[in-house]
């Protein structure tokens, strides 16, 4: 039996077909067979777990569909296992480092994951339903197609996580916080993967469902500024003409979710004005002939934008003069309408 033992053990992450003739799988570690075909489940399974909670070390293990239910493995080390279909209904992996795993198809509901590091592990399809997540680390993991029902996500870091299909329904303590990073405590991004331009679309169209449903306006903002710049990104990539004008609303107002970027736009658009009247020396004093400073040229723009037309001072007579200080007023009209929508689309339940 010790002899068996050592072998075994030297089976560690191995890519070692099950004993069994007919089956095709690979063995689990600390076996020679795959886990359908490994004799006396409950003694592997006590095995495993007094190495992992002794030595700490399982660093690659291959523990593919293992079932072990209400474990408990706090502080163990499961980084780039392959727990691919593996049963942990219920257990306890706080404090764990389980990052790089393989956990596809894992079934982790009302699991303890507080404090849990499962960066850049793949959780695609996995069950997370009920599970605790506080603190966990999340950043570059894979939860596409995951169920993350009810999951608490208190505190859980989420930086570009490739979050597609999944299912987000009664998650909590789910916010904009959770994808932001750090450096000194200074927020420096927050978003999820964006590798794929069009599933990240759908992502934050997911997130935004989310944060709506759960009366985050704010967030929800957020999420649909990110949804509209995906959608640009898209347009872009693929030449297409809707690109101009997406570009333009997302410079000009945030794609509507951004209210101060239409007051710094209008007065960039009200400076630039200045700047071109000043150049050709195209306005005029109604009644007198005077000489303007530059900043008569801006209270002139302001007028002009505004829609306001004291009438003190006019366009040269000159059809490109007028037609100009027309574009402006033009302009003018649309960005107050413009900064009127953002401003209620930000602030109100939409
Ligand atoms: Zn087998």
């Amino acid at each position: 039996m010790d002899n068996a033992q050592t072998k075994d053990i030297s089976l560690v992450g191995g890519e070692i077909q099950c004993k069994d003739k007919a089956c095709k799988d690979t063995a689990i570690s600390f076996s020679e067979f795959c886990w359908k075909h490994t004799p006396d489940k409950p003694q592997y399974t006590e095995r495993l777990k007094n190495h992992l909670s002794e030595s700490g070390s399982g660093k690659g293990f291959i523990l593919r569909k293992v079932v072990m239910r209400y474990a408990d493995m706090i502080k163990v080390n499961l980084k780039n296992a392959d727990l691919t279909q593996a049963d942990f209904k219920d257990a306890n992996f706080s404090y764990s480092d389980i990052s790089g795993a393989n956990l596809i198809g894992c079934y982790l509901e009302g699991c303890d994951l507080t404090g849990v590091n499962l960066e850049s592990s793949d959780l695609t399809r996995a069950n997370l339903r009920r599970a605790r997540l506080w603190h966990a680390d999340l950043s570059k993991a894979n939860i596409g197609e995951a169920d993350m029902t009810e999951a608490d996500l208190w505190k859980c870091q989420m930086h570009l996580i490739r979050l597609w299909h999944t299912e987000l329904a009664g998650v909590k303590s789910l916010t904009k916080q959770n994808f932001s990073k750090k450096i000194y405590g200074f927020i420096t991004s927050e978003k999820i993967d964006e590798k794929g331009v069009l599933s990240a679309e759908e992502s934050y169209r997911t997130l935004k469902q989310y944060f709506m449903q759960s009366g985050r306006y704010r967030e929800a903002s957020w999420a649909s500024f990110k949804e509209k710049t995906m959608e640009k990104l898209w347009l872009r990539k693929n030449m297409n003409l809707a690109y101009i004008p997406m570009a333009l609303m997302g410079t000009l107002s945030g794609y509507g979710e951004k209210p101060n970027r239409v007051i710094f736009s209008s007065g960039a658009i009200i400076f630039i004005y200045s700047l071109i009247y000043y150049n050709l020396n195209a306005i005029a004093d109604a009644r007198a002939s005077k000489v303007f400073s530059f900043w008569d040229y801006v209270y002139y723009s302001i007028v002009t934008f505004t829609t306001l037309g004291y009438g003190d001072m006019v366009p040269k007579a000159n059809t490109g003069y007028r037609l100009l200080a027309g574009s402006e007023a033009f302009i003018g009209a649309f960005m107050i309408g413009l900064f009127v929508f953002t401003l209620s689309r930000k602030y109100s339940a939409r």
